[in-house]
């Protein structure tokens, strides 16, 4: 301590979700003081309610599985979901770091993942998702808090930060309160802003209206901190939707119903687009066509599904519905029995090779679909935001010309996405925890290396 109420460290994490964490570990391991403050009284962040799924292109899971991939592999697939974009140089960083961030996690520090080999997921032409066994994001949250407490690293949670300790353009630690904490490195690990309505109506407008099903701590606050600086900003328009969570229950429905073969309907029973655009490119559609869609799937999809914990308990607080007869399959929902058959019929015969789906649908899996039939009522849900704080590749965050903040560090969330310019349609599952996890492992590199040669 130094005067009353301050606080000295070499380097100070803002935000205890996954980003924070995995600087925090990483900062530590490479000799710093490191100390970490959280606003909410526990932390995790949105990293607690993802499937905590991150690619790893070429790992060492992959090689033993047989499966033959690389970060050119992972940039080409990701390039080809997200387009041209205002950080296309992190998408090359991410992709090169993707395996040795997911052989550290679990090899190095031991976290209980696995590669996932049943399903690819949206934007992955290969498996190569990286995931805790219970597919929860709390799993990995708690392994990465208990290597932290291994560590000693002090967390202290319900203290939020209100503003950055700025000398002379630089960075010099936090204000909380009427508490300062210096620190010669700063990383903000805040998140991004899916939580402040009103910055998601100004970036974001045509989701502004979805549900929010992330934590509540994403605000968006160093967004203005890094402007003030005057940081650049990147991909500000782009999000993740989800096209698919359960109502009223609020569990997402797992993709893998509509990636084996499932299809979307509305309240009338007609199918509305195109499902392969993915759970996040086709939520703006779900939104557009009304408050509810209708997941539409059968037991063969419904058993790969209930691998999955969070399915299983969404099945059974009695979301999923059957009827061997699509007539009767709307009825819970007043959906028109002739409409539904209808389309049900369509799609079979698109599935099943003998006409073309009129949506355009290339990817049918185990359709034709086979009674009994399955359904679910969802709704749209935005989860989280893909613009913020231009950072180089060593997660400094930089001016628009370029020009590194010093001192100060973004990740995750908080900095710019790899997920395209704007819009749902150019995520790629798994990109969140990637920018979070690599960025905040490069940060806390970085700052160690920056702290020995004294700059
Ligand atoms: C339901 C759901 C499923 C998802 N599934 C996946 C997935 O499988 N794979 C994937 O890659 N991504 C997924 N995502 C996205 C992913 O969760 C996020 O991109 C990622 O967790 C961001 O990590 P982060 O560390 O930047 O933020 P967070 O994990 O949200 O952590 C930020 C922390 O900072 C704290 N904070 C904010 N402001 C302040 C302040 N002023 N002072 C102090 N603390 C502050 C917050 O309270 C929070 O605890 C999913 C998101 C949701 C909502």
């Amino acid at each position: 301590m130094t005067a009353a109420g301050d606080f000295e460290t070499e380097f100070l994490v803002i935000g205890a979700g996954g980003c924070g964490l995995a600087a925090a570990i990483a900062a530590h391991d490479a000799g710093l003081s490191v100390a970490i403050v959280e606003k909410r009284d526990r932390p995790g962040g949105n990293s607690a309610l993802s499937t905590g799924s991150i690619p790893g292109a070429g790992s060492k899971y992959q090689r033993a599985a047989g499966i033959a991939d690389s970060p050119e592999h992972l940039i080409a697939d990701l390039l080809a979901v997200a387009g041209p974009h205002d950080a296309d140089g992190l998408t090359r960083l991410m992709a090169e770091q993707s395996a040795p961030l997911v052989e550290w996690l679990i090899d190095d520090l031991g976290a209980r993942m696995e590669l996932v080999t049943a399903y690819k997921h949206v934007g992955h032409s290969l498996p190569r998702l990286h995931a805790p066994r219970s597919r929860r994001g709390q799993d990995l949250v708690d392994d990465l808090l208990r290597f932290v407490a291994e560590r000693d690293i002090p967390i202290a949670v319900s203290q939020e930060v209100q503003g950055l300790i700025v000398e002379d353009g630089a960075v010099l630690g936090a204000v909380i309160g009427g508490d300062r904490i210096r620190a010669a490195k700063t990383l903000l690990a805040t998140n991004g802003f899916a939580g402040n309505r009103d910055m998601v109506a100004r970036w974001c407008p045509e989701i502004a209206e979805a549900e929010y099903f992330g934590a509540l701590g994403s605000t968006g606050e160093a967004i203005a901190w890094g402007e003030s600086l005057g940081a650049g900003l990147g991909n500000m328009a782009a999000y993740q939707g989800y096209a698919a969570v359960a109502y009223p229950q609020g569990s997402l429905l797992s993709w893998t119903t509509i990636e084996k073969g499932g299809v979307l309907v509305g309240q009338d029973g007609r199918r509305f687009g195109n499902e392969d655009s993915g759970y996040s490119g086709y939520a703006p559609e779900v939104m557009r066509q009304g408050p509810f869609a209708y997941a539409i799937y059968d037991t063969r999809i419904h058993e790969i599904a209930a691998q999955e914990e969070e399915y299983a308990e969404m099945a059974e607080m009695g979301a999923v519905r059957w009827s061997d007869d699509p007539q009767t399959l709307g009825d819970p929902f007043d959906i028109p029995g002739y409409a539904l058959a209808e389309t049900l019929d369509a799609y079979n015969t698109a599935a099943g090779g003998t006409g073309a789906d009129p949506f355009g649908r290339r990817k049918f899996e185990l359709a034709p679909l086979r009674p009994p039939y399955a359904i679910v009522r969802v709704k749209p849900g935005l989860f989280h935001t893909q613009g913020g704080l231009a950072v180089d590749t060593h997660a400094r965050v930089i001016t628009a010309d370029g020009t590194p903040i010093p001192n100060l560090f973004a990740g995750g969330g908080a900095a710019v996405g790899i997920s395209g310019r704007t819009g749902a349609g150019g995520y790629a599952s798994g990109n969140g925890l990637l920018t979070a996890l690599g960025l905040g492992q490069i940060a806390g590199l970085r700052a160690a290396w920056e702290i020995r040669q004294g700059s």
